[in-house]
C-alpha cells in the first residue's frame, strides 16, 4: 500500500533486533533482550503508564553481554532499585589502561586511530556492578511455574586455532556455577532491522550483515523505497543517524525533482542523477 499510495518511501525503522541465546530455559519468564526492557523506562520516564512493565526491583539481576547496552541496563536496572546486579561478558577482560590512555599506552593490536580494546568502565559500572568474564551461560533455571531463578555456566578460556589463527574459546572443566537470577537481560549485540513485516512485505534485499541493502544513493532494491540510519548501516550512533537522515532526505528530493537544493557532505557521489 506504501509503496502504490506514495511516490517515495524512506525506511528507518532502525536496527534494534537482540541477538538471541537459544540455550534451554530461553522461554522462562523473566529472560528479556535488552531492548524490551530499556525503552519501557523511557517511555515511564516520558510520563506515559507502562502496561506490565519489566522491573529489576528486588531481584537479582545478570545482564548478559559487556558492551553499551548492557551498561544501559546496568543503569536502569541500579535505579529501578536491584537486589544485586551482575554483568557477564564472554571475552577476556581487557587491559585497563585508565579512562584516557597515551598512544604508547595503547594495545599494539589495536594502535591510534584504531578503536583501543581496553577496559571500559561507564558511570553505570561506577553506580554498582559485578563484572565477569570469560563465562558462558549455559543455561536458564525455572522454577515450577516458569519463573527464572538461576542461570547455569561455566567459564572459558580464549586461544588461537593452530590452523587459520582465529580466536576460539573452550570451557574450562570443574568450572560449573549457578547464580540466582531473577530476571536475565540479554545484551549481546544486535543482528539488524526486523525482517517480518515492512522489510518482508516490500521484498527488499539485504546485506551481508542482515540489514537493508541500499546503493550510495539510498535507494534499496526496490525503486522509491529508501532507507536510512540504523536500518541501512546497522547498530551505530545518533550522529550517523542524523547525518544519513539528512543525506537521504536530499537523495529522495533529488530523485524526485530531478535537482535539489538541500546540502550534502558526500555530493559528489550523487553525480549520477544530477
Ligand atoms: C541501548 C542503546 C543505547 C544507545 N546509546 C547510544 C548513545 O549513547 N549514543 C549514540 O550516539 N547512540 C546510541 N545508540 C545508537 C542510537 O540509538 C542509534 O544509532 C540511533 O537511534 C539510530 O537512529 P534511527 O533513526 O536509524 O533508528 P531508531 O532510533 O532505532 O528509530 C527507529 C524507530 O522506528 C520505529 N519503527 C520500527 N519499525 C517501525 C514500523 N514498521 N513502523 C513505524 N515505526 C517503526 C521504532 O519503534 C523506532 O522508534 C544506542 C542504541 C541502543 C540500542
Amino acid at each position: 500500500q506504501l509503496a502504490t499510495e506514495y511516490d517515495a518511501v524512506v525506511l528507518t525503522g532502525g536496527a534494534t533486533l537482540g541477538r538471541d541465546l537459544p540455550i534451554p530455559g530461553r522461554e522462562l519468564q523473566g529472560v528479556h533482550y535488552a531492548m524490551e526492557f530499556l525503552p519501557q523506562q523511557n517511555k515511564r520516564n516520558a510520563g506515559d503508564d507502562v502496561a506490565a512493565q519489566i522491573v529489576a526491583e528486588g531481584k537479582d539481576v545478570i545482564v548478559i553481554g559487556g558492551g553499551d547496552t548492557g551498561s544501559d541496563c546496568d543503569g536502569t536496572s541500579n535505579r529501578q532499585g536491584c537486589k544485586s546486579l551482575t554483568q557477564f561478558e564472554l571475552l577476556p577482560q581487557p587491559p585497563d589502561l585508565g579512562k584516557y590512555p597515551r598512544r604508547h599506552e595503547r594495545p599494539t593490536a589495536t594502535p591510534w586511530p584504531a578503536w583501543p580494546v581496553m577496559m571500559r568502565t561507564t558511570s553505570s559500572h561506577e553506580e554498582g556492578c559485578r563484572r565477569e568474564f570469560g563465562i558462558l551461560t549455559k543455561q536458564f533455571l525455572g522454577d515450577a511455574e516458569g519463573r527464572l531463578r538461576g542461570l547455569k555456566t561455566v567459564r572459558i578460556e580464549w586461544y588461537a586455532d593452530e590452523v587459520t589463527g582465529q580466536q576460539k574459546f573452550r570451557e574450562l572443566a570443574g568450572s560449573e556455577a549457578e547464580w540466582p537470577c531473577q530476571l536475565a537481560l540479554l545484551a549481546m549485540g544486535f543482528v539488524g532491522p526486523e525482517k517480518l513485516g515492512l522489510i518482508a512485505d516490500l521484498g527488499l534485499e539485504l546485506d551481508p550483515r542482515g540489514n537493508v541493502k541500499a546503493g550510495a544513493d539510498y535507494m534499496t532494491s526496490k525503486e522509491g523505497v529508501f532507507a536510512a540510519g540504523d536500518m541501512r548501516r546497522g547498530q551505530s550512533l545518533v550522529v550517523w543517524a542524523i547525518h544519513e537522515g539528512r543525506e537521504c532526505a536530499r537523495s529522495v528530493d533529488l530523485w524526485l525533482m530531478g535537482q535539489t537544493n538541500l546540502p550534502s557532505v558526500s555530493a559528489g557521489e550523487f553525480a549520477v542523477h544530477a
